[in-house]
């Protein structure tokens, strides 16, 4: 059985940070208003807030130089697990510092000393309670699905995975519904967990709660071998990422079972030409931002069991025995989601901090229940560098992303959630519209 790496094992790659604050920042600004990387810095402005000041205070920590205190509670929790540190650092250091994997691991200490903020605990309580960390009920965690023209549960080639953002979101169940019966009337067997459907795991990880995330890894991924799918295809960012990135830190995997975002499998149905998408008017001669979510972009790169190794000298510098994948973050979902935006004839523009460098909305990691200023103040700093672009409609595949930046764009910027776009513009191919 794997185990991800605890702050002991991180030991030598905290001691390599050489405190450069690269982390603090995107490569290759466009602009210095726009240049940072790291939300959590942003709010606390004090090095101990960002990747490389974790990282010292990590180091502290496991030596004993720096007892635990609320100063650096406040710091961790302020922190996003948003990644963008990781990506900066590489730039520079490869993988010998990775700051994000010690930033998991000092969660999980702080957990383990009986120090996790206790908006964390409650979360974890819920998610015990009821399998999700808001504490929904479970019964009713499949109400989306109400009233659907199929039989939704038991065995079946194709296994949605809602994930409970959206799953107790009815805001976003009309999208859902309509893209699930766009999916059923071109031929699709579909199958759902229902109100079994577990957690990810993901967010147990970011909070440091590893042996529950463990748990709760294992137990979706024998729900989701029980139907006798050959395709997962989840709605949910933060899951995808979990089952890419998270899971193999524990050795798991869903086996057989190909893994897919639903936007990488809508688009797949589009260039296998069973899809088709018509124009959305209005959205015609309107720039249109996208906004690549941690989650579904860096985040989601795939990992293998085994990644970080450092067992080579170069040069007096430890380097990875090969073959070790270095994960820029290059790997995540980012393609699927232009590419549907593209074919609804969207005018796409970049913002400045794009894909593997996207700046976190702030909602995840738990920063939104446990420093809510922080979360906010990330979401208005995204929304003014969409201000600061051509485009005033921001689009984002995340629903979590979805709304908490539209909780803040007030008039200025317009939210849409790419899921809503796709029920308006998707339709069965013209062959196989009956
Ligand atoms: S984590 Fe990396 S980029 Fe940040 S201060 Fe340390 S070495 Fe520099
Ligand atoms: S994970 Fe994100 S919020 Fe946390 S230190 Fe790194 S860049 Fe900052």
């Amino acid at each position: 059985m794997h185990s991800p790496q605890t702050l002991e094992d991180r030991r030598d790659f905290l001691a390599r940070c050489t405190r450069c604050s690269q982390c603090k920042f995107i490569a290759m600004p466009k602009s210095q208003r726009h240049a940072s990387a790291c939300p959590s810095i942003d709010y606390g402005q004090f090095h101990a807030y960002s990747g490389g000041g974790q990282l010292i205070m990590a180091y502290g920590l496991l030596d004993g130089n720096v007892p635990h205190s609320a100063e650096m509670a406040g710091a961790v929790a302020s922190c996003t697990m948003c990644g963008n540190c990781d990506v900066s650092c590489k730039i520079n250091f490869a993988e010998t510092v990775e700051p994000l994997d010690s930033l998991y691991a000092l969660r999980a200490k702080l957990v383990s000393d009986g120090h996790s903020p206790a908006p964390h605990r409650e979360m974890m309580e819920a998610l015990h309670r009821s399998g999700n960390s808001r504490g929904h009920p479970r019964t009713e965690r499949a109400h989306w699905a109400d009233g659907l023209a199929f039989d939704g549960t038991g065995k079946a080639e194709t296994l949605l995975h809602i994930g409970s953002g959206l799953a107790y979101e009815p805001a976003g169940w009309p999208a859902l519904r309509a893209v699930v019966a766009t999916l059923h009337r071109v031929g699709i067997a579909m199958t759902h967990l229902g109100t079994e459907e577990g957690s990810s795991g993901g967010l147990a990880f970011d909070l440091g709660y590893v042996d529950e995330a463990r748990t709760l890894a294992q137990e979706l991924i024998e729900q989701a071998q029980q139907t006798g799918a050959g395709t997962l295809v989840t709605f949910s960012a933060a899951a995808l990422s979990a089952f890419r990135s998270i899971h193999p830190r524990f050795g798991l995997s869903f086996g057989s079972i190909r893994v897919l975002h639903i936007t990488e499998y809508l688009w797949e149905l589009v260039q296998q030409g069973r899809l088709s998408l018509a124009p959305l008017p209005d959205l015609q001669g309107r720039p249109v931002a996208y906004h690549d979510s941690c989650k579904l972009g860096r985040l989601s790169e795939p990992r293998g069991t085994q990644d970080s190794g450092l067992d080579n000298q170069m040069s007096g510098i430890l380097v990875s025995r090969t073959p070790s994948a270095l994960r820029f973050g290059n790997g995540g979902c980012y393609e699927a989601p232009r590419a549907l935006l593209r074919a609804m004839g969207v005018e796409l523009v970049e913002l400045e901090r794009h894909h593997a460098s996207s700046y976190c909305c702030g909602a995840c990691g738990g920063v939104k229940e446990t420093v809510p200023e922080a979360a906010a103040l990330a979401a208005r700093n995204r929304l003014a560098e969409v201000q600061d672009s051509t485009a005033s409609i921001l689009v984002s595949a995340c629903t979590g992303c979805t709304s908490h930046l539209a909780e803040h764009a007030g008039s200025a910027v317009q939210m849409q959630d790419l899921l809503g776009l796709l029920a308006q513009a998707l339709r069965p191919a013209p062959a196989l519209a009956g």
